[in-house]
Order: structure tokens, then sequence, then C-alpha cells
């Protein structure tokens, strides 16, 4: 009985070395697609007792191997894997200040008693990208005792963050942002807000969740005293930017 070319291509993958991370072209979500654009299988690619994905033989690629042009990660870390981050910030509300929130300035009474731009979002943003590095928090990076970061736009921030993800060998796979405010909705502005910092992160729209919730007038910002945001980051092994 001749073979159908589905079973032909099936036994091929099999026998075939996995491509790494690099290697694999990406669709806009971020997920690894073959050429003809189709998304991997699970199921189909193996892995061992833990989980990772292994070649063939069961044994685990090392990390030269799967990232030869990258650098390498710090504290004897000898396999490169995605990485999780957590950031949190919250800033007090007081009237007739400047309201910043995911780069675009809100129209509203109040606004973020801050050193720079008090850009919630994107500090809990960029505290998540480092935390996912272990390379502390964002006070470490941009003290707000210094002279350099008073009033300073956030988004330059955010850049110069993601400058440093991209340095260490990843890159973004995906956000999701929760915003804690009373006050003014901004379920309206959640789309501008995606893009813009969609587009400093170099990835698309749909990887940078904003959800907004109120604090059901209850707590800081029930009362309308301050805001919170929590930020959850992937972050995805691949070739330092500029190199390969
Ligand atoms: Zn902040």
């Amino acid at each position: 009985m001749s073979m159908k070319t589905n079973d032909k291509e099936q036994l091929a993958n099999t026998t075939e070395r996995l491509p790494n991370a690099a290697e694999q072209p990406m669709n806009a979500t971020g997920q690894p697609v073959n050429v003809a654009g189709q998304s991997a299988n699970v199921a189909e690619q193996p892995m061992n007792a833990t989980g990772q994905l292994s070649d063939a033989e069961g044994r685990l690629p090392n990390a030269e191997e799967q990232f030869p042009n990258t650098a390498r990660p710090k504290s004897g870390v000898t396999e490169r894997l995605p990485r999780v981050g957590n950031g949190y910030d919250v800033h007090r509300l007081a009237p007739d200040l400047p309201f910043f929130l995911g780069g675009i300035r809100l129209e509203h009474p109040l606004g973020c008693v801050a050193h720079s731009d008090g850009d919630c979002l994107i500090h809990a943003l960029c505290d998540a990208l480092l935390g996912a590095l272990a390379l502390g928090d964002i006070g470490k990076h941009y003290p707000d005792t210094s002279d350099r970061y008073k009033g300073v736009d956030s988004k330059a921030l955010l850049k110069t963050t993601y400058d440093l993800v991209r340095k260490a060998g990843y890159r973004l796979g995906n956000a999701d942002c929760i915003v804690c405010l009373q006050s003014p909705k901004i379920a309206h502005l959640i789309p501008k807000m995606s893009s813009l910092l969609a587009h400093i992160l170099e990835v698309a729209e749909e990887c940078v969740s904003i959800k907004a919730t109120t604090g059901e007038r209850i707590g800081f910002v029930g009362r309308e005293e301050g805001i919170a945001v929590y930020v959850t980051v992937l972050l995805w092994p691949c070739r330092v930017k500029g190199e390969g």
C-alpha cells in the first residue's frame, strides 16, 4: 500500500531535528509556524519528563546549540527557557496634575503624583520586564532621586527597558495588564494604549492585553485616592537584536 503524502511528511518530521526557536517563523501572536503558516502541534513535539522540548533521541539541546548568537544568561543558567515576570505599581492621585496612562494623556481633574510623568501602566510593565530577567526593579534602574528622570516620558523608560531585554537575548511573547482605577473610565482608550505599547515592544497589538477594573468604591482605588496596575509578561528567548 502506498504511503499518503501526509504520512510521509509526518515520518520526515519525526526523524529531523526540531528547529530551534530563533529559526522558527512566528505569526502575529508570537506562535511558531511552519513554512505554510500552520502552527506546530505541541502534541507532535517530543518532550522530556519535565515538559521541556527535546530532539528525536530525547536529548535536550544545550544553550549554545539553541541560541548560538545570543548573550549567555547570568548566574550559570545553561538552558535558555521562556521566562515570566510580574510587575506592580501604584500612584497617589491629586488635583490639577497631568494624568498619563499607557502612553496617552487622560482628561481628568486628578493626576498621578510622581517624580516622572507618573504613567502607572508603563511603570508596572517595565517592572515586569525587568523581573522576568531578574534585573531588579524600576526604582533601581530609574531612581526617583535623580533629576535625570524628573518629569521623564515613561515611553522612553519602556524603550530603554526593552532594549535591555533584547540585549539579553529575549523578546516579549505577551503581556497581560490589569489597571485598577475607579475613574475615569478608560475602556474606549484601551485599543490605543495597546497599539502604542505594542509598537514600542515590537509585537502585534494582540500581544499586549490591557484590562480595566474599578475598586468597587472601596479601598484606595475605590475612593479615588490612587491607581494601581498589575502586569504579567512572558519573555521568549531569541537572537540578540542586531546580531545574526
Ligand atoms: Zn510609577
